[in-house]
C-alpha cells in the first residue's frame, strides 16, 4: 500500500488543494492530509474547523485521511509508515521555499522523499491567504474554494451572501 502524507496549514482549503489531493490519489493508494500550523501565519481558523472543512470536501474521494499534524514533520511521517511527502507547486514563487524545505529534509532523513505535485492551469495562482482577503472584503471566494469553504468564510467574517450582492 503505497501512502503519501500532505501536509499544510489548509486555512483554508481551496480547491487548488482538493486539486493536488485528487491527482495524487491517482499514484497513491492513500493521502493522509495532515494539518499543522505554520509559525509564521497566524491561523483564521482553528485546527478542527480547518480539519472540518477538509473532511466535508473531499467526502468525494475515497482513501483519504485526514489528521492533526503536530512535531516534526518528518518524526510524523515515519510515525504513519510512510516515506513520502507530498507538496503542490505554483508558480516559480513556492521553488525557492519548497526546494530549501525538501533538501532540508533529505538531509535529515535521506529515506524520505518529496514529492510535488504541480496544479492545474486555473489554480496557479490560488492559495489560502488571497481566499481570506476576498472574503474579508466580501469578494465573490465561490469559484475558489468548496461550497463548505465559501460559507463557513461567510460565518466567519459575518456577512451574508445576499448582503454581498446588494453591496455590488
Ligand atoms: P503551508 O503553509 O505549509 O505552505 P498551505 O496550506 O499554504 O500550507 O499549502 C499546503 C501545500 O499545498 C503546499 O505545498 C502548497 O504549495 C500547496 N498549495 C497551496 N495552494 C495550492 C494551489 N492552488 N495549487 C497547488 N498547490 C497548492
Amino acid at each position: 500500500m503505497k501512502t503519501a502524507v500532505y501536509p499544510g496549514s489548509f486555512d483554508p482549503v481551496t480547491n487548488g488543494h482538493i486539486d493536488v489531493i485528487e491527482r495524487a490519489l491517482k499514484i497513491f493508494d492513500k493521502v493522509i492530509i495532515a494539518v499543522g500550523d505554520n509559525p509564521e501565519k497566524k491561523p483564521l481558523f482553528s485546527t478542527q474547523e480547518r480539519m472540518d472543512m477538509i473532511k466535508e470536501s473531499t467526502n468525494h474521494l475515497k482513501n483519504v485521511e485526514i489528521d492533526k499534524l503536530s512535531g516534526l514533520l518528518l518524526n510524523y511521517v515515519k510515525k504513519k509508515n510512510c516515506n513520502i511527502i507530498l507538496r503542490g507547486l505554483r508558480a516559480i514563487s513556492d521553488f525557492e521555499f519548497e526546494f530549501q524545505r525538501a533538501l532540508m529534509n533529505r538531509k535529515i532523513d535521506n529515506e524520505i522523499e518529496t514529492l510535488f505535485i504541480m496544479t492545474k492551469e486555473s489554480y496557479v495562482y490560488l492559495n489560502s491567504s488571497i481566499v481570506k482577503e476576498m472574503a474579508m472584503f466580501r469578494g465573490n471566494v465561490n469559484p475558489f474554494v468548496p461550497k463548505i469553504v465559501e460559507k463557513r468564510l461567510i460565518e466567519k467574517f459575518k456577512y451574508s451572501k445576499r448582503h454581498k450582492s446588494l453591496d455590488n
